[in-house]
């Protein structure tokens, strides 16, 4: 299902509190332009607008957008480039077997609506005998098992079928991989859209079942408005069992050791023995079941319901599932619902939008290469190691002094920082595709055999030994994904890239853009969020409580510097609301600038464009929080994003010294601090 696999493309995978979304966190900027600066503004007044006045001025928020910033320029460069390359490989005729074979004839079958016009509903034919040859509730079991895939993460979304599998490092032992089994099941991807009593949700569920009788229908099936009523009534009992998506981030709730034995005991009503030998997982002895709510009633389901109406429900899902590689008459049935219904789309995208979204899905590690071979070579990566290692090194030499911390908590954060392992732009080991086969004139054939491809693979994770080093975003996604279990980091090639990152530009620019931007992310490993996992990624406090009572009170101060900024007459920041991001861009900009420091190995910058390094560095800060946005998004970020907006948070120099020197910022300043009012948690 499309949406909803494209909706976790963009987010992050962890068992843990931290999944932090790319998009507000790593905001991009400008690294190396002078021309931006509106040189009529004293720094010292107005940091923001002094390093981004000229922008600001011509920044205009593209239709259909609701803000406009240096990261929606590099979304967009991105996302040209890799349509050019999967293009680029559809039209030529790379080597069979290579990764751009694949990749281009993956996007070619796609495209090739034809082909899939004349092969109507037969790809689904044998499919559609095997749910069809279902006589028992044992038979029943045994089908599920093999629907069962690994897309799904911990957080980003639930199956769109009964569970989803998540093969990924024990949150209480990182040496080893454990099948996480998640809920799934349901058509709509939220529970609230089955259980909300309110009319608006009530009609949206009509609008749903008249969408299953269309499908069916597509499906020469008979009686379906009948059998439509029926798999909502089933799906609505299935959301029942299932745990509120909030609860999906709360590993405390999520992590529930089963024993393969427990499943008969706990969950009665699925054959587990059947469904575990077609899931092929039937040698796991033990499982995380994330939602056990779900894992129980989904299963009572199974016992209670008849195998007529789960055949019913399972054609209506093979369906949707693969709506988009089956005649056009099915897939615009499946927009009409989810894409305009759902999601308020008026228009389909165009086809090739939705054929590079697949590819990506099917082949990201194969697109990641081609994208890395042309835009982010070894030389950009050694770049932006060089910087990292820079930054580690800065942590350990400031964590030693920090003074909320006691000397055995700084102990442990040493040992957490030296065990943390960050990847930057591509993998060091790519997924090897070649026993993938991908034919071209086969859309659904090709999405079938990736699906099966990628789960084999995750499945067989189980038996090796944990990979600390395992990739986790693919090169080409402008993101990075931040894990405390396993205590990793990984910043992909899309985002290491100018404005950002210049793998060929200035230090300086690179250090207080993407330096700060990596070192704010390090930082969460260290605070409240990151104070719940140990060096190894194993849950558990590793702070005293004295540790956390001092973090408090020096973070009170940052609290009152935030609470005063009012960007509306009638609305300000509400400095508690933003704190830990606050804290951690604090954190950021003090390393980065340690780091940048240590990266001149003792020699002075030069001057660029009369800008000295320690100028640039600081412009590159506050260039990079530069946004044009209308006054409603304002508003809205303000009351609910945990993020404060770019301009204060480019103001975070106010905290630095170093900022003061390198702008002359004196007393009378609107934005000087006296020393004292200045804040220094880290
Ligand atoms: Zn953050």
């Amino acid at each position: 299902m499309i949406f909803l696999r494209a909706a976790a493309l963009t987010s992050l995978f962890a068992c843990t509190l931290a999944l932090r979304p790319a998009p507000a966190d790593q905001n991009t900027g400008k690294v190396d332009s002078t021309e931006d600066i509106d040189r009529s503004i004293k720094a010292g007044d107005d940091f923001y607008h002094y390093a981004n006045g000229s922008w600001l001025k011509t920044a205009a928020i593209p239709a259909g957008q609701a803000s406009y910033d240096t990261r929606s320029i590099l979304l967009a460069k991105t996302t040209q480039r890799v349509r050019d390359l999967i293009q680029q490989a559809a039209a030529t005729q790379p080597a069979k077997g290579s990764v751009a074979q694949k990749v281009g004839d993956y996007y070619a079958s796609f495209m090739d609506e034809s082909s899939i016009e004349a092969k109507g509903m037969t790809p689904l034919a044998d499919e559609m005998a095997v749910i069809s040859a279902i006589n028992s509730k044992k038979s029943l079991s045994a089908y599920l098992g093999t629907t069962l895939n690994s897309e799904v993460d911990g957080l980003t979304g639930n199956a769109d079928h009964v569970f989803g599998a998540w093969v990924n490092q024990s949150c209480t032992d990182s040496q080893r991989y454990v099948f996480h089994l998640l809920q799934g099941g349901l058509g709509m991807p939220d529970r609230d859209d089955y259980l909300d009593q309110s009319p608006k949700m009530a009609a949206l569920r009509d609008q749903y079942r008249s969408h299953i009788a269309a499908m069916l229908k597509l499906a020469d099936i008979d009686d379906v408005e009948t059998r439509a009523a029926r798999v909502l009534a089933l799906e609505i009992q299935i959301a029942q069992a299932h745990a509120p998506d909030a609860d999906a981030a709360d590993v405390f709730k999520q992590n529930n050791p089963w024993k393969r034995t427990d499943f008969v005991t706990k969950a009665p009503g699925i054959d587990w023995g059947a469904y575990f030998q077609t899931a092929g997982v039937s040698e796991q002895p033990a499982f995380i079941v994330w939602q056990p709510s779900a894992v129980t009633g989904t299963s009572a389901l199974v016992r209670s319901e008849s195998v007529d109406l789960w055949k019913d429900y399972l054609r209506l899902h093979l369906i949707e599932h693969y709506a988009s590689v089956l005649p056009k008459a099915v897939s615009a049935e499946h927009f009409a619902f989810y894409g305009t219904r759902l999601s308020g789309m008026q228009q389909a995208p165009d086809r090739s939008q939705d054929a590079i979204a697949a590819t990506n899905a099917a082949l990201g590690q194969a697109v990641g290469q081609l994208y890395t071979q042309r835009y982010f070579p070894p030389e950009a990566k050694a770049r932006a190691k060089a910087m990292v290692s820079d930054l580690i090194a800065a942590y350990r030499a400031r964590i030693p002094n920090l003074t909320w911390m006691s000397p055995q908590t700084k102990q442990k954060a040493m040992a957490k920082v030296d065990a943390l392992r960050i990847g930057v732009g591509y993998p060091d080991r790519w997924i090897d595709y070649s026993t993938l086969e991908v034919t071209r004139g086969e859309a659904f054939g090709n999405m079938r055999r990736a699906e099966s491809f990628n789960r084999l693979g995750n499945l067989a994770k189980l038996n090796q030994p944990a990979d600390p080093d395992e990739w986790r975003i693919d090169p080409q996604i402008v993101g990075a994904v931040i894990l405390f279990s396993p205590n990793t980091e990984t910043f992909s090639a899309g985002m290491l890239q100018p404005p950002f990152f210049d793998p060929q530009g200035d230090l300086a620019s690179n250090y207080g853009s993407a330096g700060a931007g990596i070192a704010h992310e390090i930082s969460h490993s260290f605070d409240e969020l990151g104070n719940i996992y140990d060096d190894q990624g194993r849950l558990g406090s590793w702070w005293t409580a004295d540790d956390l009572a001092k973090y408090h009170a020096a973070a009170e101060k940052l609290v009152a510097q935030f609470n005063g900024y009012c960007p509306l007459p009638d609305l300000c920041v509400s400095g508690r609301q933003v704190l830990t991001e606050n804290i951690a861009d604090l954190a950021g900009l003090l390393t980065a600038h340690d780091a940048y420091v240590l990266s001149l190995k003792g020699k002075t910058d030069v001057v660029i464009h009369g800008l000295t390094g320690e100028q640039r560095f600081f412009l590159a800060f506050a260039q990079r929080w530069r946004k044009a946005q209308s006054e409603a998004t304002l508003r809205r970020q303000i009351k609910t994003d945990i993020h404060s907006p770019g301009e204060y948070r480019s103001d975070t120099v106010r905290n630095v010294e170093a900022w003061y020197k390198a702008y002359d910022v004196i007393p009378g300043d609107k934005l000087y601090l006296r020393p004292e009012d200045r804040v220094g948690i880290w």
